[in-house]
C-alpha cells in the first residue's frame, strides 16, 4: 500500500491551511486529486496554500467547522485536520480548541456520514499526557491532566477519538484514527512557539537558544512528508482503531538544541528558561502497528529533514 494507490476523486480536508494540512493538500493535487480545503484561518494561514490557489482542481472555502455546514457534490473522503495544535496556540484559543475538536468534530462526522465517504481524524500523542508507560504504544489509555493548561488540546483530542467511535458505532461511518507525533518541516509558522521553529529561529540569529527546564525531556520528531505518506495508506485500510504516526527516534531537548547550534554553525548558546506546566516528561511512538498494517516506516532522518526546515526558515526570515 503507498500514497499512489489512493483512489483518485474529491478529498476535503479541513484545516487545510495549516502545517501538515496545506502539505497534504499539496500531496492529493500531485497525486491527481481534487482538494478543497476548509480554514478559518485562526492559526493556519493563506501563504501556506498559495501555491495551490491557481490549480484548477483546488478549491478553498473559508469558514470555521463549528458552523452548520454544506457542502455540494460528493466527496470520496475527508481529512479532518483542523485544530490549533501548537501549545502556545492552544493556549491561547482554549475555548476554540475545545470547540472545534466537539463540534467541529461533530459537523466534520456528520458531513461523511451524509456523504458515505471515509473519513480520517488527526489525534496526538497529546492524549497520552505525561505518560507513565514507555514507548507509547496505541494501547495506552494516557496520563491527562485534565483542568491543566494543556487539557484543552488533549481533551479536545480525546473527545474527537470518542465520537469519531461513536459515529462509527451508532452510523457506521467508515472512519480512521491517527495519533499524531511530533511533525515538523517547511511551512511551520515561526512564531508557533514549538521547539523547531523557535530552536532554528534563534540559531539564525545568534540568539540565546531557550531550552526549557533542563532539557532532560524527550521529543522525537518525524518529518512531514513521512507523516503525509502515513496519513494516505491510514486513510485506504481498513483499521477503525487508532493509529500512531511518528518517528521513534529519540532524543534529549538539550541534545536537539546542541544539533542544531552545530547544524546551523550558529554562535547562540543555550540558556534554560521554566520549565512549562504539565510538560511531558517522555514522548516516543511505539509503530509497530502502523508497520504491520501500512508497511510504513519514516524514511527522512533528522539531519536530512531539519535541514529542509532550517532552509525553509531561512529563507522566510
Ligand atoms: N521547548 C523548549 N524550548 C522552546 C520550545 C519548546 O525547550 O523554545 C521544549 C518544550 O518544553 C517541550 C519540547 O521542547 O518539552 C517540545 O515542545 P513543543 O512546544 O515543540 O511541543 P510539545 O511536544 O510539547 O507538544
Amino acid at each position: 500500500m503507498t500514497s499512489e494507490k489512493l483512489p483518485k476523486g474529491r478529498y476535503l480536508v479541513t484545516g487545510g491551511a495549516g502545517f501538515v494540512g496545506s502539505h497534504l493538500s499539496q500531496r492529493l493535487l500531485e497525486l491527481g486529486c481534487e482538494v478543497v480545503v476548509m480554514d478559518n484561518f485562526i492559526t493556519g494561514r493563506k501563504s501556506n496554500i498559495q501555491n495551490l490557489l491557481g490549480n484548477s482542481k483546488f478549491s478553498l472555502v473559508e469558514k470555521d467547522i463549528i458552523e452548520p455546514l454544506a457542502i455540494s457534490g460528493g466527496l470520496a473522503g475527508i481529512f479532518h485536520m483542523a485544530s490549533p495544535a501548537s501549545p502556545v496556540d492552544y493556549m491561547k484559543f482554549p475555548i476554540e480548541t475545545l470547540r472545534v475538536g466537539s463540534i467541529g468534530s461533530d459537523n466534520i462526522l456528520n458531513l461523511a456520514h451524509q456523504k458515505k465517504c471515509p473519513v480520517l481524524v488527526a489525534s496526538t500523542s497529546e492524549i497520552y499526557g505525561d505518560p507513565l508507560e514507555h514507548p507509547q504504544k496505541e494501547s495506552y489509555w494516557g496520563n491527562v491532566h485534565t483542568i491543566g493548561p494543556r487539557g484543552c488540546y488533549d481533551e479536545s483530542k480525546r473527545y474527537l477519538e470518542a465520537i469519531t467511535m461513536a459515529y462509527h458505532r451508532v452510523h457506521n461511518v467508515s472512519t480512521r484514527i491517527i495519533r499524531i507525533f511530533n511533525t515538523y518541516g517547511p511551512k511551520m509558522r515561526t512564531d508557533d512557539g514549538r521547539v523547531v521553529p523557535n530552536f532554528c529561529m534563534q540559531a539564525l540569529a545568534n540568539q540565546d537558544i531557550t531550552v526549557y527546564g533542563e532539557g532532560k525531556q524527550t521529543r522525537s520528531f518525524c518529518y512531514v512528508d513521512d507523516l503525509v505518506e502515513g496519513i494516505l495508506r491510514v486513510i485506504q485500510c481498513d483499521h477503525i482503531e487508532p493509529i500512531n504516526l511518528g518517528n521513534p527516534v529519540e532524543t534529549t531537548i538539550y541534545e536537539f538544541a546542541e544539533r542544531i547550534i552545530t547544524m546551523a554553525k550558529s554562535h547562540s548558546k543555550i540558556i534554560h528558561q521554566p520549565l512549562p506546566q504539565d510538560d511531558p516528561k517522555t514522548r516516543c511512538p511505539d509503530i509497530s502497528k502502523a508497520r504491520k498494517l501500512l508497511d510504513w516506516n519514516p524514511t527522512v532522518d533528522l539531519e536530512t529533514g531539519l535541514r529542509c526546515a532550517f532552509d525553509y526558515f531561512k529563507s522566510i526570515r
